[in-house]
């Protein structure tokens, strides 16, 4: 694949010169041991980890945790009406403009949107991200969902749950000593077995900082991404029309994420007790992978310091 090799390490040094905070790691994040935790959320795409993970994101940013959004895709087929470089430098504002808001650092790696697979140089890719965050927790997609990007992230996460601690697999990184805690971010799909949380996390005083920060991502909420359509854009307020925007996604985003809260809300009784339990409005949910550290319970809640103490 000569011209895409060629032309997208160009296209990336000019986004990393466009847009400084897009790239790889901020400097305050680069030093850890500060006692603080430390977290990456993966999705394929330049929204997704947004999307299911942005208002826990939120929350641990204003404990002073180091949280790190990465794409595994650069998002450039992800438009109805646009493609290749434009969309992708595009979208990597948009995950940074997100970031910003959100208090936490974006990624996004220089792979084609559409064309993720789960190859032995993509899963050391996704070792030496960890590895380098120096992860104590590590979120992604099951690897059963719609989109094949999706799938083998959480193929490619799966296949590095034990191997960031390995010395010998990729010695030139230097192996994490703990082996995070690796966790599924939500979907619906019911086969092989539907989506169980082990962590569901209220948002109820995060909620309109993750609106806030997804009205960033313009190409794909008010556009639809890949999925949009001039009827589409139509039905969404125009672009002028500022409040009019985030009163819309407000409106969707309230829907989703009530139904998130009330479709675990069993597990938020458990979690936050009868009288809390039930007064969340909006969640996100996460379920624990088998493959990394297996947490108790007691330690699930410290890694999501959420929760009045007991
Ligand atoms: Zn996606």
């Amino acid at each position: 694949m000569p011209r895409p090799t060629v032309l997208i390490p160009r296209l990336m040094i000019a986004i990393a010169a466009l847009f400084p905070s897009a790239a790889i790691v901020s400097a305050k994040d680069a030093a850890a041991d500060d006692g603080k935790l430390r977290i990456v959320v993966f999705g394929a795409h330049p929204d997704d980890a947004e999307f299911k993970a942005g208002g826990t994101a939120a929350k641990w940013a204003r404990q002073g945790h180091h949280v790190k959004l990465c794409s595994v895709t650069n998002g450039d087929i992800g438009h109805w009406q646009m493609a290749g470089g434009p969309l992708a430098q595009r979208r990597a504002a948009e995950s940074a403009a997100v970031a910003r808001k959100l208090g936490v650092t974006s990624q996004v790696l220089d792979i084609h949107d559409g064309e993720l697979e789960p190859t032995l140089e993509n899963r050391r890719l996704i070792t030496k991200v960890i590895r380098e965050w120096k992860a104590d927790i590590v979120i992604a997609h099951r690897p059963w969902d719609y989109h094949p990007d999706h799938r083998y992230v959480g193929i490619l996460v799966q296949d590095a749950a034990f191997m960031v601690t390995v010395p010998f697999f990729c010695p030139d990184t230097p192996p994490l000593k703990k082996n995070p805690v690796f966790l599924y971010s939500s979907d619906g799909f019911q086969k092989p077995y539907p989506f169980k949380p082990d962590m569901v996390v209220a948002l109820d005083d995060v909620f309109d900082e993750k609106v806030e920060a997804l009205h960033e991502l313009e190409s794909q909420v008010y556009e639809g991404g890949a999925s949009g359509s001039e009827e589409f854009v139509r039905n969404v307020p125009p672009a002028a029309d500022v409040a009019g925007r985030k009163a819309w996604l407000k409106q969707r985003w309230q829907a989703r994420q009530s139904a998130e809260a009330d479709r675990y809300r069993s597990d938020l009784l458990r979690l936050y007790g009868d009288e809390k339990g039930k007064a969340v409005k909006y969640a996100e949910s996460f379920e624990l992978c088998e493959y990394g550290r297996r947490p108790s319970a007691a330690e699930l809640k410290q890694l999501f310091p959420f929760f009045p103490a007991e």
